[in-house]
């Protein structure tokens, strides 16, 4: 197994899990480091070497073994991180209070409270990061107070003090962390929107439209399904052009698009794939329902002219229809297909539906 492989406990990220990804690789290396320290530091105790008590060395050896069954049980679904995190935190927190009651002779083991809170900032976010902060103060007064920690008062007062100003510190930079992920993510999903949206209709363009008809295409040959493709393209729409101007074109584009769109279920691909050419991909329909649906569109199309400013505009338009066959490899079989059926419906004399099965 890959070190990286085994710092993410398995498993793949998508390019907006980026973050998620940095903490299962945080959370993996602290719990490899505490799980092998702990048993470390208890083992050497028992040897004699150093003495962190008969108490806390036990403690250390199950503190070691808790840490290291919270890397499987991470392992198990991605979702366990906030669990897992909330676990490695609540035995941190046990483990360092045994220190404190049980170590008196180590005088710097309130660092390890400092430690765990700058980790539940990081792991979990500001409100554990405030959460261990209080906590930890709370065990070292209460502790300071039923029983001598060995700590001078004024130890205690800075390291408390100490604990305090990091806590806030480290919580002003995760909310600034967090602030950025928030926006980050935010832009990319208006780029993402943007790369794959028509500039003038809206609808799908069409190099998303290539990437998903891919994916789309290939899913369905796999399952045995049917899937079928519509191309349109007005007619002589130089001649729009030409009459009206290029912006009254754009017009019609729109109009064309939004009759469309009325006609389809959310789950039909529908994309502008050329200048006045369009695409239509229905799942687990043959040819013969892409052709009706086809037809309605040609009619709709033909009824509906467009009016703009002092003009009735009519246009109409030409449709190839065609669907998947068992010998197709890429989806660019059934396109060739259906441009072909297209270029039959403009020889045939325009507005109409032609099907090659
Ligand atoms: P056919 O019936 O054979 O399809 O004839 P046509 O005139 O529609 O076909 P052709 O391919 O010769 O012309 C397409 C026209 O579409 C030419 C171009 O000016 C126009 N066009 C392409 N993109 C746009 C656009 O975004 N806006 C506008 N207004 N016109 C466009
Ligand atoms: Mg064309
Ligand atoms: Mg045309």
């Amino acid at each position: 197994m890959r070190i990286s492989n085994f710092l993410y406990s398995g498993f793949d990220f998508n390019e907006d899990e980026d973050l998620l990804k940095f903490k299962f690789k945080m959370i993996n290396s602290i719990l490899v480091i505490v799980a092998f320290f702990s048993t470390f530091f208890g083992t050497l105790s028992d040897l004699g070497i150093n003495d962190i008590g008969v108490v806390h060395s036990k403690v250390n050896y199950v503190y070691g073994f808790l840490t290291f069954m919270i890397i499987f049980y991470l392992r198990a679904s991605k979702e366990n991180y906030h669990t897992a995190a909330i676990f490695l935190l609540l035995f941190s927190l046990m483990a360092f209070t045994s220190a404190l009651i049980f170590v008196p002779q180590d005088e710097f083991r309130v660092i390890w409270f400092y430690l765990l809170t700058f980790v539940a900032y990081m792991l979990l976010g500001s409100f554990s990061g405030a959460v261990v902060t209080i906590t930890s103060i709370f065990i070292i007064f209460i502790s300071n107070y039923l029983i001598d920690l060995k700590l001078s008062e004024v130890a205690i007062t800075s390291g408390l003090l100490g604990l305090v100003i990091g806590s806030f510190l480290s919580s002003i930079y995760t909310n600034k962390i967090a602030d950025y992920e928030n926006s980050l993510r935010e832009k990319n999903v208006a780029l993402h929107l943007l790369a794959s949206t028509d500039g003038l209709t809206g609808i799908m363009n069409k190099r998303c439209f290539d990437e998903i008809t891919k994916k789309d295409f290939e899913a369905s040959q796999i399952q045995y399904k049917d899937i079928s493709l519509i191309l349109l393209d007005l007619d002589d729409f130089k001649k729009v052009n030409d009459n009206y101007g290029h912006k009254v074109g754009d017009q019609v584009l729109i109009y064309f698009s939004k009759i469309i769109e009325g006609m389809l279920r959310k789950s039909d691909i529908f994309a502008r794939i050329g200048g006045e050419e369009f695409a239509i991909v229905l799942f687990e329909t043959d040819s013969q329902g892409a052709a009706s649906l086809a037809e309605k569109i040609r009619q709709e199309v033909e009824e509906s002219p467009i009016e703009c400013r002092h003009d009735v505009i009519k246009v109409t338009t030409s449709i190839g229809v065609t669907q998947n066959r068992g010998s197709d490899e890429l989806f660019e079989d059934i396109f060739l297909r259906a441009d072909q059926a297209l270029y039959q419906a403009k020889e045939y004399g325009r507005n109409q539906v032609s099907v090659i099965n």
